[in-house]
């Protein structure tokens, strides 16, 4: 399945990247209807971007073909 252009949901940044896709997905759920860039996607969670920069490598460590 292809995802093109998807955009933040919360500040409008454009063209997620596939991990940025990829980690919505893992943390919201992959029946999610709102994509966030990592800036807002840290702060929906109340999390730090580096946290979830930690979560892509652990999951691109599984082998989730959802990263790159
Ligand atoms: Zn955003």
């Amino acid at each position: 399945m292809k995802r093109n252009k998807i955009n933040c949901a919360s500040c409008g940044k454009e063209s997620l990247t596939k991990n940025e896709v990829g980690i919505n997905i893992k943390l919201l759920g992959d029946n999610t209807t709102a994509y966030y860039c990592m800036d807002c996607l840290a702060d929906y969670l109340e999390v730090t971007v580096q946290d979830i920069e930690d979560k892509i490598e652990e999951f691109k460590s599984e082998g989730c073909k959802l990263f790159e």
